[in-house]
């Protein structure tokens, strides 16, 4: 499939509007955006994005659409879900492939963010019938107890370039059983696959008859601080960097907002003395090279026992050597290139850093030129040791960079492993099941994913998904994540004729 073809399938128009509230898209006059793939430097498209006005309109038809929406019984909003993830099954290799060519990722990987889609759909079905809340004993005869659980309104959802189209889902597909609209404002970088996702949610919402507004698509950075200062967005579930994320939580806290923040990660694996290593190099390599190392679970550090560490670093240097660099539509090479020329910069300048702090290169880095790599976002992954308390070891570069480390006792090991200011993802590669359990402890990881034997890159929809510290502290996803998008509401019915006070307070008239 060439990309006029992807496009066609997706039903994008070469001079789509990024404004839309379903079906319909409108005309808006804010600064045109231009998508170009990283990974040959083409212009795919150009879109108009949104201003002020435009926005305005979408907020009015979110508002009304969710008068109407909040009454629809949930599984009722489920069935709609069930029906986008069938769309979704029907798009997956045109979306798949659009991820990839717009993004960078690998087809495979592509493919799977669109699984990912599909499997919070089927999950967020199964949740809209079980929306439960608990029921308590009232102190007080003749009364009844209860919790229950209210839609919150109009939810924005900013998401950031690696994953264009999951978080989305991960967001709307729960947001909507709960009851509540949303407005996503996709990354500027990947704008044509939320077009794609727009298009494809927007026939199923009117084959169900439903009103414009309960999908609301907004593009263009301004776009984010008119949401951040919305009043009338209760609750933004932001996806990006520790920077930006820092501004939308001051600013929606200073609105008494809520926000979901999913921000950056430094992922660390311990590899134990105990570790099987050769399953522990391929977890490694795959957690730092995967997706060129633009994942929030990318794996950044490797926290190797003095034992093993040369041993252990010679296997990781020689399977270095065997990843191929390309075209991430071609399913033999292993890693694509980054997002664009800016990200390469950021790659070359944390090099530098290294470098410059003390830093020794077991595998060097670089720009990889040549034929096939003429959009200049293609660069080799690298292998540092370093220190933990290096100023760029205690950063995210998000980049196939990957740092090597010494430690000599667990409880050294899990004291790295903590020593960032961010809190995502981590993991230890041992079969030594005291080390294990210490490592998932509460003296263990102060991470929001811990796991044994796993690396830390990717994980299941099932689980809440998120992390501690700079990372934010949201959790989107499985589990009971769903409580984020939801208001509760404690209920006390009184079916005496009698009206007694709490904590036996007597008010005698
Ligand atoms: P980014 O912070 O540059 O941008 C994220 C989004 O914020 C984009 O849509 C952008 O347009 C928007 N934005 C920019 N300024 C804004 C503002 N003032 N107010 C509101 N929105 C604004 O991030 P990026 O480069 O697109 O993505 C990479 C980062 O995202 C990495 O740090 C990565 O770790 C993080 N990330 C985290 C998770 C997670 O679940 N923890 C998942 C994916 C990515």
């Amino acid at each position: 499939m060439n990309i006029n073809e992807i496009l066609n399938k997706l039903g994008i128009e070469p001079d789509n509007s990024g404004t839309s509230t379903g079906s319909k898209w409108l005309a808006s006059k804010g600064a045109v955006i231009s998508s170009s793939s990283p990974v040959n430097g083409q212009v795919i498209a150009s879109l108009q994005s949104t201003d002020a006005a435009g926005y305005e309109k979408v907020m009015e038809q979110a508002s009304q659409a969710f008068l109407h929406w909040r009454k629809v019984p949930a599984p009722k909003r489920g069935e709609m879900v069930r029906q986008f993830g069938d769309a979704l099954r029907e798009h997956k290799d045109a979306l798949g492939a659009l991820v990839s060519f717009e993004m960078g990722k690998s087809l495979q990987e592509g493919m799977g963010e669109v699984q990912e889609m599909i499997d919070i759909c089927d999950f967020a079905v199964g949740l809209s019938r079980q929306l439960y809340g608990l029921t308590m004993h009232s102190e007080r005869p003749g009364h009844r107890m209860y919790e229950q659980w209210h839609p919150l309104g109009v939810v924005g959802i900013i998401s950031a370039f690696n994953f264009p189209v999951a978080v989305w889902a991960w967001n709307t597909a729960l947001a909507w059983v709960c009851g509540n609209v949303c407005v996503w404002k996709p990354s500027s970088k990947t704008p044509l696959c939320a077009i794609a996702c727009q298009h494809i949610v927007a026939k199923v919402l009117k084959a169900n008859d439903l009103p414009e507004g309960i999908s609301n698509l907004v593009t263009g950075n301004a776009c984010g601080t008119l949401i951040n200062e919305d009043k009338r967005i209760p609750l933004i579930s932001f996806t990006g960097s520790t920077r930006v994320g820092k501004v939308v939580s001051a600013t929606v806290a200073g609105r008494f907002g809520r926000s979901i923040l999913e921000l950056g990660g430094n992922n660390a694996i311990v590899i134990s003395a105990s570790a099987d290593l050769e399953m522990s190099v391929i977890g490694a390599v795959f957690g730092a090279v995967g997706t060129a190392g633009q994942r929030c679970t990318s794996t950044r550090r490797l926290i190797i026992h003095e034992s093993v560490y040369d041993d252990f670093t010679a296997k990781l240097a020689k399977a270095y050597g065997q990843i191929k660099i390309g075209d991430p539509l071609d399913e033999n090479n292993h890693m694509g290139p980054l997002i664009d020329q800016g990200a390469v910069e950021d790659y070359l300048n944390a090099i530098e850093q290294v470098k410059q702090q003390g830093g020794r290169f077991l595998v060097e880095g670089g720009v990889v030129n040549g034929p096939g790599f003429e959009s200049g976002c293609y660069v080799k992954p690298c292998i540092a040791e370093v220190k933990n308390h290096y100023a760029i070891v205690q950063e995210e570069t998000f980049a196939p960079v990957l740092y090597v480390m010494k430690y000599k006792d667990i409880a050294e090991a899990i004291a790295m492993q903590n020593d960032v200011p961010q809190g995502l993802s981590s993991a230890i590669m041992t079969l030594n099941l005291r080390e294990a359990e210490q490592f998932l402890s509460a003296a263990g990881s102060d991470c929001g994913i811990a796991n044994v034997n796993i690396g830390t890159s990717g994980a299941e929809i099932g689980g809440a998904f998120g992390g501690e510290k700079e990372t934010g502290g949201g959790r989107e996803s499985g589990s009971d994540a769903w409580k984020g998008y939801m208001r509760r509401q404690t209920n006390t019915i009184n079916y005496s004729n009698t009206l007694p006070l709490a904590q036996g307070i007597k008010f005698d008239l």
